[in-house]
């Protein structure tokens, strides 16, 4: 029921217009999906969870598929480990540090090699048999983001997804490597997002390979160089200044583009694994020093970056696959004739739907704000971008009931049975 969800929308004052910094965050914002907490921290709303939750089953479902397992890691994470990589002193003011009754050094995980090596360093018995092991986690990230933005792009404390591998050789990892960012290509494929995948600069992670998913996008905070002529594009970070001529082809000339970076990929070969001795017995049972790869999604921003380049300035627009709800039915006007006559046929079409569609339980709102206009509820489903709006009017009364059905991607409008929309949806 529409009339009972919560989804405060926060800018009936217009106060806050000023902090607004990009379209999904005043969209998101004004539809009552987020709420600023403090800068770069957020509410996730009802709707918002539902469209994280949708996403991250497609992640599990890309990971598990090339044999990513699912835990679970702690936030709160000693300084022993970081001062043992020495990115203690390498992560600046990026890292959020504290210190518990003791007095003993920590920091809220900004990303978790050290806290994963560990882990894997402690099982004495790994075997060259249980690799490639691929171990990831969806959790919380704390980053004390010199310039907080752009709503949930942004943050200092969002939602990653992170993989890291352990393999037995640097050929084994490579392989790895490639079937991560072919799961990569899958998710955003099925998300509708056309990513483009450029080499990047390893950064304080280190390593030797690496690239970027980049969503192309005029707000995005990337600068890309793409070659006209062939594959290659690369992140500017990465290449020599002013360099206009492709590296691979020679022959073409490198376009400059905007992009979001949502999601990272690195090859770390033995970086992490030889300094917390993460090592696995060989054929020989001898111990060998694994080769590792890390491998990050931006939970929170690929669904903010969605809605960035997919919505219009005044409607939110999801993937299919995250829209919080897929159907808002739009049922009449308090006191008049249809809503008097239509009640049976009204939830007939609900029975029909939820029956017949096993797919769409619970994913059906009423808007059942009987006192409003139909147009004006209209205009607030194509605000917040159900995939699709029906509407009970006239046509309910007639003998063999009909809707009007609207889908809000292509713009259509049909006038259906029952039948017809069940077929539809
Ligand atoms: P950026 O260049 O945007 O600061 P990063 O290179 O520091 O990102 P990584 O360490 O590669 O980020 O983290 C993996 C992924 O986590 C990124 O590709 C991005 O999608 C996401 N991410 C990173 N920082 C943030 C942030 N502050 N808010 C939301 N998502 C983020
Ligand atoms: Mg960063
Ligand atoms: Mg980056
Ligand atoms: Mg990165």
């Amino acid at each position: 029921m529409v009339s009972r969800m919560y989804q405060p929308a926060n800018l009936r004052e217009g106060g806050q217009e000023s902090e607004l910094t990009c379209r999904s965050q005043r969209l998101m914002q004004q539809a009552g999906l987020i709420h600023p907490s403090s800068p770069g921290c957020y509410y996730y709303l009802p709707a918002t969870v539902r469209a994280m939750e949708k996403l991250v089953r497609l992640i599990d479902q890309e990971m598990q598929a090339i044999g990513g397992q699912k835990l679970d890691m702690p936030s709160l994470c000693s300084a022993e480990l970081w001062r043992t990589s020495e990115r203690w002193d390498l992560m600046g003011k990026e890292l959020f540090r504290l210190q518990d009754r003791h007095g003993a050094d920590y920091c809220l995980g900004p990303t978790h090699e050290e806290t994963v090596t560990t882990l894997v360093a402690h099982q004495a018995s790994l075997s060259y048999r249980q690799l490639p092991l691929l171990l990831y986690q969806v959790t919380r990230k704390f980053r004390d983001e010199p310039k907080p933005r752009f709503g949930l792009l942004r943050g200092r404390e969002f939602y990653m997804k992170d993989m890291y591998s352990f393999d037995v050789s640097e050929e084994a990892a490579r392989r790895t490597y490639e079937s991560v960012c072919h799961a990569y290509d899958m998710l955003f494929s099925r998300l509708g997002l056309r990513c483009v995948q450029v080499q990047a600069d390893t950064g304080n992670i280190g390593g030797t390979l690496s690239h970027e998913f980049q969503l192309p996008a005029d707000i995005g905070e990337d600068r890309l160089l793409v070659c006209g002529s062939c594959p290659f594009s690369a992140n500017v970070e990465t290449l020599p200044s002013g360099k206009t001529d492709c590296p691979r082809c020679h022959t073409g000339t490198l376009a400059e583009s905007k992009g979001i970076e949502v999601g990272h990929t690195f090859y770390l070969g033995t970086k992490y694994s030889r300094i917390f001795n993460a090592t696995f017995s060989n054929h020989q049972n001898q111990a060998v020093v694994s080769e590792m790869g890390c491998y990050g999604l931006g939970v929170t921003r690929i669904l903010a970056a969605a809605v960035e380049v997919m919505s219009t300035e005044e409607a939110i627009r999801w993937p299919g696959l995250l829209s919080p709800y897929q159907v808002c039915i739009i049922l009449p006007k308090k006191g008049s004739k249809v809503a008097e006559e239509s009640g049976a046929s009204a939830e007939g079409l609900v029975h029909a739907l939820q029956e017949s569609l096993p797919r769409l339980r619970g994913e059906v709102v009423l808007d059942d704000r009987n006192q409003m206009t139909i147009g004006k509820r209209l205009k607030d489903a194509n605000r917040l971008g159900y995939p699709y709006v029906v509407v009970v009017g006239q046509g309910a009364l007639e003998e063999t009931p009909r809707f009007e059905v609207i889908c809000q991607q292509t713009d259509e409008t049909m006038f259906l049975s029952k039948d017809g929309l069940v077929d539809l949806l």
